[in-house]
């Protein structure tokens, strides 16, 4: 049994008996739900194993630690990626490739036209599924909601938590909130319904006719207004969502005009590493200061090719989601 699974147990006891309880309580209000009934014996036969250290955590085919990154993903885990059969494995790459379609369906429309704003971005995963957030919402009364975000952790995990926040956002959206309060009631929907330490960090934007954008910056990277060769942070102004239930909010209100860009990025692309292990977002501004006459479909392609060139076409080590925002006019 390694230290480090040892070290994490307790908590991960907590969780799964949390997790228990929750089940339990679902199962007795729904009267025959098969498959809550089957999950609620794996999370007891997991608590089980847990009871047993020698259990848990362990191969039941090879006797092997499954391994810290594997039992993060998937508390149950009673067998090792290498001990699937090929049948096994095949389910699985069928299942993250339906999942990753899924996930491609809650992207918004690509070069999104609205009210005179035209925003472009780019999204990839770093594995089969994204855990980063990236949604844009137009509304009757004329404004576009812009939307990054970033859900601790990677893969599976994360983009469950990442499809509940586009779901919470869209559905909030529509009340027509003041921004800092729609960042808020989402905390607080947010927090309230994911387990932790799982959080995210995101930008809430809101583009209105004539060029007025207002942000609120939940503890996400700061984006960066570009006007001619002067590139300005917008800084956080609040914590990550999911963290505490009930958390203010502040917003930040400039005016975007045609010459300016406006670009919003995950740490996919500010934390990918070259050679030397140094971070790209060191020039992440002095490529920008000479973007502000491209589109912003071009700044978004300049960046990313930037970004895989310092690399040196290095795997993502991240989820990136890089986007731009600009003022076209009517
Ligand atoms: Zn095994």
């Amino acid at each position: 049994m390694s230290a480090t699974i040892r070290a994490t147990t307790p908590d991960l006891r907590t969780e799964l008996i949390n997790w228990r309880e929750r089940l339990e309580s679902a199962a007795t209000s729904s009267q025959e739900n098969i498959e809550l009934s089957g999950l609620l014996r794996e999370v007891r036969s997991a608590i089980e194993r847990l009871g047993a250290p020698e259990s848990y955590g362990v191969c039941q085919v090879c006797h092997d630690l499954i391994g810290q990154a594997a039992m993060n993903a998937d508390p149950l885990a009673k067998v090792c990626l290498n001990c699937l059969t090929p049948e096994q494995l095949s389910e699985l790459d069928d299942d993250l490739g339906r999942a990753w379609l899924i996930q491609g369906e809650f992207l918004p429309k690509q070069d999104f036209k609205f009210n005179g704003w035209e925003v472009s971005y780019y999204y990839e995963p770093a594995g089969r599924l994204s855990g980063d957030y990236c949604d844009l919402v137009s509304t009757d009364a004329g404004d576009l909601y812009f939307l990054i975000g970033d859900v601790a952790g990677k893969g599976v995990a994360a983009s469950l938590l990442m499809s509940r926040l586009h779901a919470i956002f869209r559905s909030l959206i529509s009340a027509q909130l003041p921004v800092n309060e729609l960042v808020a009631k989402a905390n607080h929907l947010f927090a309230d319904t994911t387990m932790r330490p799982y959080y995210a960090t995101l930008v809430c934007g809101r583009a209105s006719a004539g060029g007025d954008v207002e942000i609120c910056n939940a503890g996400h990277c700061p984006p960066l207004l570009i006007h001619g060769q002067t590139v300005t942070p917008v800084a956080a102004t609040g914590l990550p969502v999911g963290m505490f239930c009930q958390e203010r909010y502040e917003t930040v209100s400039f005016k975007l005009n045609r010459n300016d860009r406006l670009l919003l990025y995950t740490d996919g692309l500010s934390e990918a590493r070259n050679a030397a292990t140094e971070e790209y977002g060191g020039r992440l501004k002095n490529t920008l200061s000479d973007c502000s006459a491209l589109s912003a479909a071009k700044v978004v392609s300049r960046l990313v090719d930037d970004m895989r060139a310092f690399s040196s076409g290095n795997p993502l080590n991240d989820d990136l989601t890089v986007m731009a925002i600009e003022m076209v006019g009517h």
